[in-house]
C-alpha cells in the first residue's frame, strides 16, 4: 500500500472528531467532541506529567508512563535531525516543525527523507492498534493515550447492582437505597466519594474504529463493571 507523505503527516496533525456513546443498546445517543491532534495530545500529556494529580480518580489508571516521555523525545530528536538535513528552521512547536518538514521534503532530491518521514509518522493502517505496524508514531501515540484517559467520578449516579444503608433524615429509620457513594482510602485518609466512575474508551466490539468511544462504568462499592447502565438518583 502506498501512503503519501501528506496523508501520514496529516494523520498526526489532524484534529479528530470523536463520538461518545452512552449505552451499547442505544447507538443513536451520542455527543461529538473534537480532540486535539495526536501530536498535540502527546505534547500536552508530557508537559502536564509533572503537575499535581490531586483531582484525578485513584484506581487502575496508569500514571504517565516512561514510554510516553520516551516517545516524545524520540519524535523531537527525529524532527530536529530531519530539519537539519532539509535546512528547515527548527523553532516553534513540534506540529509547526512537522508542517515545515512536509513542505521541504516534497522538493525533488529529498525522496529518501520524505519516505523516512512518512514511514515514521504513519504506517497507513486505519485500525486502532494493529499488531504489525512497525510502531509508527500515530499508533504508538494512540496506544499511549488510550491508557491515559482519566476516569471520572459521577456525582449522584446510583449503581444498579448494589444497595447500601441510608438513614432517612425525617423518620430516623435505616433504609436500603441504590448506592451512590462509597468510602475509599486516599493518602491514609478515609473519604466518602461517588461510587460510580466512568472511563471513556473504544469498545472492544468496535476496536477498529477509534472515532467511536463508549462510556464504561465501574462501581467502587460492589465492584460491578462493564457497559453498565446507571440511574441518576433524584432527591425524593
Ligand atoms: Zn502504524
Ligand atoms: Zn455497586
Amino acid at each position: 500500500m502506498t501512503v503519501h507523505l501528506a496523508d501520514a503527516v496529516g494523520e498526526l496533525l489532524k484534529a479528530p472528531s470523536m463520538r461518545i456513546h452512552y449505552l451499547p443498546g442505544a447507538p443513536e445517543r451520542f455527543y461529538t467532541v473534537r480532540a486535539p491532534s495526536l501530536l498535540d495530545q502527546l505534547a500536552d500529556a508530557v508537559a502536564n506529567s509533572s503537575g499535581s494529580h490531586a483531582h484525578t480518580v485513584p484506581g487502575p489508571r496508569l500514571p504517565l508512563s516512561a514510554e510516553a516521555i520516551d516517545a516524545w523525545y524520540q519524535i523531537l530528536t527525529s524532527l530536529h535531525t530531519w530539519a537539519k538535513d532539509l535546512g528547515v528552521d527548527r523553532g516553534g512547536s513540534a506540529a509547526q516543525l512537522l508542517r515545515r518538514l512536509l513542505v521541504a521534503a516534497v522538493r525533488s532530491g529529498h525522496e529518501d527523507t520524505a519516505r523516512m518521514i512518512q514511514k515514521r509518522c504513519w504506517c497507513g493502517r486505519a485500525e486502532l492498534m494493529p499488531s504489525d505496524c512497525g510502531r509508527c508514531w500515530v499508533h504508538r501515540i494512540q496506544g499511549l493515550l488510550i491508557t491515559e484517559v482519566p476516569d471520572r467520578e459521577i456525582r449522584g449516579a446510583a449503581c444498579t447492582h448494589c444497595r447500601s444503608e441510608q438513614v432517612d433524615p425525617d423518620t430516623g429509620t435505616v433504609v436500603m437505597v441504590p448506592t451512590t457513594t462509597t468510602v475509599i482510602e486516599r493518602d491514609g485518609e478515609r473519604l466518602r466519594v461517588p461510587a460510580i466512575i466512568v472511563r471513556v474508551s473504544p469498545a472492544p466490539w468496535n476496536a477498529e474504529d477509534d472515532t467511536d468511544l463508549w462510556v464504561y462504568r465501574m462501581c467502587r462499592a460492589c465492584g460491578a463493571e462493564g457497559w453498565l447502565d446507571y440511574t441518576t438518583e433524584t432527591a425524593a
